[in-house]
């Protein structure tokens, strides 16, 4: 280990590479970093770096609470440990290398804490029942000029929403994308104009979930250096103004066994993936509690917004939270996948995709059955209407969502009971932040944090 990172470090360095960034994502999908310098990298690969337990229970504000029971003191410390496996040079940021990092503790066992474990956690259960999900994200995201101070003020581009002619005055941004991706070794599948105020959207190949989550969070630092290099500013916000459409990052997933797609299906997945469906819908309050966390998640999760309301699902249906893409003819079966529809920035990319799969697992499992898809909006349709079907609002309030959150046991134990105290003391702390504020001002506050 220590020798391959010796021998990774000193390319890196003949390569004019100074540092490296070992990166996570806190419980509020917030991503954080210390650098080592170059030389460091093999110590770091070693021993790991210091860094404080208190990371488990930052809030969105950069705010310690110590509400949560195992994390009351200023006391403790962890060790991040770099992904050897997954360091990147950053294409955009030619000094600086990138790392995920795992977090352990000072006996070199995994820390209760770590998210990317927890979801390695969920990735090694579903393996032993002969399953294994791949994930890919979409990414949402709004443009402005650098030293913007929101999206509304001066937007990036003016629209119109999917037209070649909107990415005209980000030509050198979009170049710059496209190239450091492909250099950071990210694949697209495709980029455009969306149809918010000033928003762009890509999307990232599937891969293994533990790769998916490291791929969003490079995703990330690719976006922000090439809009910092065109003298632009970008917003992963899920809601970027009180009125304009949210930045969704919605996650397509498919689960399979001994490499075959369960969710291939033309009208609806096979009988053994419905399970996998059942599954998601069955928790999709409390999943979308992690997966949608932050309170302007709450509101970005409104009806005829395209980004999800009710608990339904559908095939192709875009106002699904949980969207059936079957197979086809032309794409072949194993193209069938499930679309997540509320999902954000906010989200820890691990932890989503960690309840995700516990969650879909558990529907296999238990061979659960999904009820009938819907093709319409059930936004349109009159409460009793909705009651009828089944069909239920989505948490609206942080306290909706705290409620759905302690209901899931099959959520709480993806997480473990030290993650899912600490997540669950941030989301509180977070509440409490943004009690009796304006939307408007909740909005700015979450504007700049992804
Ligand atoms: N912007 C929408 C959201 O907040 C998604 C729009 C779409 O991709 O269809 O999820
Ligand atoms: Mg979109």
């Amino acid at each position: 280990m220590t020798k391959a990172a010796s021998a990774a470090a000193k390319d890196l360095a003949l390569a004019g590479v100074r540092g490296v960034h070992l990166a996570w994502a806190d419980n509020n999908g917030i991503p954080r970093s210390r650098i080592v310098p170059i030389g460091g990298l093999a110590d770091a690969a070693a021993r790991g770096v210091g860094a404080t337990t208190l990371f488990a229970v930052f809030d969105t504000h950069d705010r310690i609470t110590y509400a949560h029971s195992g994390l009351a003191t200023p006391s403790g410390d962890i060790r991040l440990f770099p992904v050897l496996g997954r360091l990147r040079r950053l294409a955009g940021q030619p000094a600086l290398a990138w790392v995920p990092a795992r977090q352990v503790l000072a006996d070199g066992a995994p820390s209760p804490y770590c998210q990317r474990t927890a979801l390695q956690r969920q990735v090694e259960a579903a393996a032993q029942q002969g399953f294994e999900l791949r994930a890919g994200f979409e990414m949402e995201f709004a443009v402005a000029p650098a030293g913007s101070v929101d999206i509304a003020s001066a937007p990036g581009h003016a629209g119109p929403a999917y037209s070649p002619h909107a990415l005209v005055p980000l030509d050198g941004f979009i170049a710059a994308l496209l190239r450091d991706f492909d250099g950071n070794g990210l694949r697209i599948g495709q980029l455009h104009a969306e149809y918010g105020l000033a928003q762009l959207e890509l999307s990232l190949a599937a891969t293994d979930p533990v790769s998916a989550a490291d791929d969003q969070l490079l995703a990330r630092q690719t976006i922000h250096a090439a809009a910092h290099a065109h003298g632009l500013r970008v917003s992963f916000a899920p809601l970027v103004s009180p009125e304009a459409a949210g930045n969704g990052w919605h996650v397509h997933t498919s689960i399979r066994r001994h490499g075959r797609n369960l969710l291939a299906g033309s009208a609806a997945p096979e009988r053994e993936g419905a399970g996998y469906l059942a599954g998601l819908l069955r928790d999709l309050p409390a999943l979308t509690a992690v997966t949608a966390p932050s309170v302007p998640s709450l509101t970005r999760l409104r009806p005829g917004y395209f980004a999800s309301a009710y608990t339904f699902w559908g095939v192709e249906n875009r106002e699904a939270p949980l969207r059936y893409v079957p197979g086809s003819e032309l794409l072949g079966a194993d193209h069938a996948n499930l679309e997540l529809k509320p999902c954000d920035a906010a989200a820890n990319p691990y932890l989503a995709l960690a309840v995700l799969l516990a969650a879909g697992v558990a529907g296999l499992t238990e061979r659960l059955t999904p009820p009938a898809p819907i093709e319409a909006d059930p936004g349109t349709w009159a409460e009793t209407e909705r009651e009828a079907r089944g069909v239920h609002r989505l948490p609206v309030t942080p306290d909706e969502q705290a409620a759905a959150l302690a209901g899931s046991p099959r959520i709480a134990d993806a997480l473990g009971p030290e993650l899912f105290g600490a997540f669950q003391a941030v989301r509180r702390s977070d509440a409490e932040w943004a009690r009796d504020k304006p939307l408007e001002e909740i909005v700015r506050a979450h504007l700049w944090r992804y």
